[in-house]
């Protein structure tokens, strides 16, 4: 299958996106010393409170790889969505994001297809009753 050449950079972004981040992973977001590197989203360590954790809070954040636990798939965890991830929804800063964007979205359709067909069968009982 020939790729567009839309898709052929798509993919060279990602490549070059991924190869960044794991140039990044070695820095330790916590160290005191170490000055944020370019791209880094600095973190608003009271919005982090909520973690009650014995491990340091990061002073910052850096885009990050991370594997998908489903399809074993490397995506890159931009900064900023940690950032959102942990201060805004509140996640816990020792789980990671760990499905890729194809998965999460066949999840969420699959959560989608498990409620609809739960509310069918609410609604075939409700019928029932009524009758
Ligand atoms: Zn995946």
């Amino acid at each position: 299958m020939k790729m567009t050449s839309e898709e052929t950079k798509n993919r060279r972004l990602r490549e070059s996106q991924l190869k960044r981040a794991k140039a990044l992973a070695s820095i330790d977001t916590c160290d005191p010393d170490i000055d944020p590197p370019a791209g880094a989203v600095i973190a608003d360590r009271g919005e982090l409170a909520h973690n009650n954790t014995y491990g340091c809070l990061p002073r910052f954040y850096v885009d990050k790889v991370v594997v998908c636990r489903q399809c074993s798939t490397e995506e890159v965890w931009p900064a900023t969505r940690q950032k959102w991830w942990y201060e805004v929804a509140k996640g816990n800063i020792n789980t990671d994001a760990v499905l890729c964007r194809a998965c999460r979205e066949k999840e969420k359709a699959r959560k989608e297809e498990a409620r609809r067909i739960h509310q069918n069968g609410l609604a075939k009982k409700y019928d029932k009753d009524e009758t």
